[in-house]
């Protein structure tokens, strides 16, 4: 049987913006899906001619943003027809506004989420950093309060809420401030009784919404959960919430580069799309929201990489270093606070593509610290790869700016970007005779010639003393 949203005729579904997903057990009808050439993406961008020199850079495609592929047999746009919309479309259509006094987004979780506290913590900030507004999130609510439809779904056996249910107990609820309200849990959803599921709907004009992150759940698929899966699904939601709440904002489906925006009809499809905006679909953002480009993109960058979502946090880098404050965005990105880390050196970036990162997770024992002879410092470090070309790795020690002699130290083989993000590297170096240490030198070289591509350095206090004998 064939589904078209579109075509559905109750008054719900006029108003209802299509989001993300509707898996259906029936043959959906495939569409020969042509990518728009790059005049035609070009033209999607609008003409920029009257805009500040910095905005005019912040729409320029460059290198950072890729044109859409052709899609694979189960994506998205090898099954739905999509006009696309351009940024001259985009405002042609009057999108809702933020504006007093309907000015928060709120987040609603209805029922428990594992370890919610940090994950909530990190939503509510996400939201907040990708629109540039303020996000309330409110207490937990239990589903049972709701009192909705549900019933258990035929292949998966679970139980799920039904959706548009769900929503108008939280139009009722909607607080007067809110430019939105958006339900969040991790019970399946479903919509019409012949459904398979949903991952989210949201009614456009009536500011309402609800996704559900069951299913980036391994153990939803019976499997069991990866000893990063607290990451996996960081990534996997925040990458969702952005692109619904973005419909929220009246923005359609991309069809110009890979893009945030674009549909996804899948988990898998999901995985592979970007967190980014391309430069139609953020000038369309831009145009409702008026934020800095620049600090908007530093924010999402040190949200990413504090949560260790590297994958993420090395397209944003990448693209800082493109854009007009260039040194002033870098100079800021440089390391992690705890360990006042001075990025000193990024001068092979040329080299290499600079989407690379490389940070100190923790420096043990910390300082001040006193060691025995032979004892090891150990410098934790994580990295995430651009490009395929291996690299070194190494912490050495310095006293007084030079590097400091007699130390032993862990050797490095060639790390990869296959590598798991989540893998943490043990650098450590000791030393046989007495020694003051006070800077710990972090460095990536490239495998193959030895150039630094980054250096990091975080001061330390550290001591190797000979033990008193009894
Ligand atoms: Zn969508
Ligand atoms: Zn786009």
């Amino acid at each position: 049987m064939k589904k078209n949203v579109f075509s559905l005729n109750s008054t719900i579904a006029v108003l209802a913006l299509f989001v993300l997903l509707i898996a259906v057990h029936g043959q959906a009808e495939k569409v020969k899906f042509i990518p728009p050439n790059e005049e035609a993406r070009i033209k999607a961008i609008g003409s920029t001619e009257k805009l500040s020199e910095e905005l005019k850079k912040a729409f320029e495609p460059g290198k950072n943003f890729k044109p859409i592929r052709r899609p694979r047999p189960d994506d998205w746009l090898a099954e739905h027809k999509e006009r696309g919309e351009t940024y001259d479309q985009y405002m042609r259509s009057m999108p809702n506004v933020p504006g007093l006094p309907r000015i928060y987004i709120y987040l609603l979780p209805l029922g428990r989420f594992g370890n919610e506290k940090e994950f909530l913590a990190n939503l509510k900030e996400f939201t907040s950093l990708y629109f540039c507004m303020e996000v309330k999130l409110l207490p937990v609510l239990d589903v049972k309060e709701l009192k909705v439809r549900s019933r258990t779904n035929a292949y998966t056996k679970k139980r799920q809420l039904n959706c548009n249910n769900i929503l108008v107990k939280l139009k009722e609820r909607l607080p007067a401030d809110a430019y939105c309200l958006l339900g969040i849990t991790m019970s399946d959803l479903y919509r019409e009784p012949d459904w398979n599921y949903v991952f989210g709907w949201a009614l456009y004009k009536k500011r309402v919404g609800v996704f559900s992150f069951a299913r980036f759940d391994p153990t939803f698929w019976g499997k069991q959960w990866e000893k990063d899966y607290e990451k996996i699904l960081l990534s996997r939601s925040c990458r969702m919430l952005s692109h619904e709440i973005g419909h929220m904002f009246g923005m359609q489906h991309c069809i110009y580069y890979r893009c945030n925006m674009n549909g996804v009809n899948s988990l898998e499809e999901n995985d592979r799309s970007p967190a980014y905006l391309c430069p139609v679909c953020l000038r369309k953002l831009h145009y409702v929201l008026h934020f800095d480009v620049i600090d908007r993109y530093k924010n999402l960058y040190f949200f990413y990489r504090k949560t260790g979502l590297l994958r993420e946090a090395s397209w944003f880098k990448k693209r800082l270093t493109t854009l007009p404050e260039d040194e002033k965005a870098l100079s800021s990105v440089a390391g992690t606070e705890e360990h006042k880390v001075l990025n000193k050196t990024n001068k092979h970036d040329a080299l290499r593509s600079s989407g690379d990162l490389l940070e100190v997770v923790s420096i043990e024992p910390s300082s001040p610290a006193v060691l025995d002879l032979g004892q090891k410092l150990h410098v934790k470090v994580r990295y995430y790869l651009d490009t395929a070309e291996p690299v070194k790795i190494w912490a050495r020690p310095y006293t007084h700016d030079s590097i400091t002699r007699g130390y032993g130290a862990h050797g490095s083989p060639g790390y990869r970007k296959e590598i798991r993000e989540s893998d943490i590297i043990d650098c450590w170096f000791r030393f046989n005779s007495p020694k003051e240490v006070d800077e710990v030198s972090v460095k990536m070289c490239d495998g193959k010639t030895g150039n630094e591509i980054i250096v990091l350095s975080c001061k330390i206090n550290a001591r190797w003393v000979r033990q008193k004998s009894e």
